[in-house]
């Protein structure tokens, strides 16, 4: 059975080498895989047509593509679609595709479900069951139909990246080598609450883009929102961040939700003003977007104008972002599949 053999998706072209070398086929081999896999982003190994049919045959007997469909799309009014895979097992992730009018943006799950369990999330609140391969993650992006015309990859869907750096690393690799999609780093932002270890390797391993999710200026508030903050205080994660150097390659922003009364004051923005001085950065004002059982409230807009604009007599830029998706459970802190199994 096709499932039951292992994926050549999501693998780099040093796994693809030892692929080849384990199945005596020619070292050539690994560099034409590569190509049908990710340029011509073929479907079966029998399309592999400039390898022989004996080494076809003795690759389709260990080895699958590994390209799987969505199994359902929602289309929003806004014109963004949410897709939901099927990842085994009776788990389900989702991923996001953003139109806009000079961008096309796909945010992807790297987790099934978080563990970090922020208040604001709908993934957070979900059970856990694991990380996604590289594979599933590379899926996400090649088995829909936009993409060969997709500008931009956020790493902001279901889970933290930074908890399962090595697949999100092998991802990255694909996406941005010569081997594989070939794209600038600078296509691609990575979202996290800092977790600290392992941003300290992606920041040393990739020229991506990085994309923090602070919500409050201080441990007091942050632990109430992001109980992560424990772990890793975000006094610490600035404190990394000011060692690296922002004003040329990648970029570094804030993701800031503001909420009623919790985190929305002049007092709250001018903190956060003071924490990231120093950095060059902006910062993402979000709505909050209700989910269910949670007892928050989106601030009102002319708070949200106000913070940023205290922000901005700072020197700090910071916009607040439209919200997208919210009509189909898909904008930011939206996404889950707790239900799937009674919608599908
Ligand atoms: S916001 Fe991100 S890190 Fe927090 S629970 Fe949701 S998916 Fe996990």
């Amino acid at each position: 059975m096709a499932d039951e053999k292992k994926y050549l998706l999501g693998k780099t072209f040093f796994e693809l080498k030892e692929t080849v070398a384990s199945l005596s086929m020619p070292t050539f081999a690994a560099k034409q895989i590569a190509d049908w896999l990710y340029k011509k982003k073929i479907t079966t190994i029998d399309m592999m047509s400039n390898l022989s049919v004996a080494n076809r045959t003795k690759l389709a007997e260990n080895y699958t593509v590994g390209i799987k469909e969505p199994i359902k799309t929602t289309l929003s009014k806004d014109g963004t679609k949410k897709y939901l895979f099927d990842v085994g097992n009776n788990k389900y992730i989702e991923s996001v595709y953003i139109p806009e009018k000079e961008r096309a943006t796909l945010c992807v799950s790297s987790q099934k479900g978080c563990q970090m369990n922020c208040l604001f999330c709908a993934t957070g609140k979900q059970s856990f069951a694991g990380n996604l391969t590289a594979a599933e993650i590379i899926n996400q992006v090649q088995s829909i139909d936009e993409c060969d015309n997709l500008t931009n990859i956020v790493f902001m869907g279901m889970g933290e990246p930074m908890n399962n750096i090595n697949e999100v690393l092998k991802a990255i690799e694909i996406l941005t080598s010569d081997y594989g999609y070939g794209w600038s780093p600078k296509r691609i932002t990575i979202s996290t609450i800092g977790v600290l270890p392992a941003l300290k390797t992606f920041l040393d391993s990739t020229q991506c883009n990085l994309a923090v999710s602070v919500h409050a200026p201080d441990t007091f508030k942050r632990v109430q929102i992001i109980p992560g903050e424990k772990a890793y205080p975000i006094k610490d994660v600035l404190k990394l961040l000011k060692e690296y150097d922002w004003s040329h390659q990648r970029r570094v922003s804030f993701e800031y939700i503001l909420f009623n009364q919790l985190n929305d004051t002049e007092e709250d923005a001018l903190k956060l003003a003071d924490l990231l001085h120093g950095l060059d950065c902006r910062v993402n004002l979000i709505p909050f977007h209700q989910i269910p059982d949670v007892d928050l409230s989106p601030s009102k807009r002319d708070v949200m104008e106000k913070f940023q604009a205290i922000l901005e007599k700072k020197h700090i830029t910071a916009t607040i972002r439209r919200s997208r998706g919210q009509d189909i459970d898909a904008a930011c802190g939206m996404l889950s599949t707790k239900k799937i199994n009674q919608t599908l």
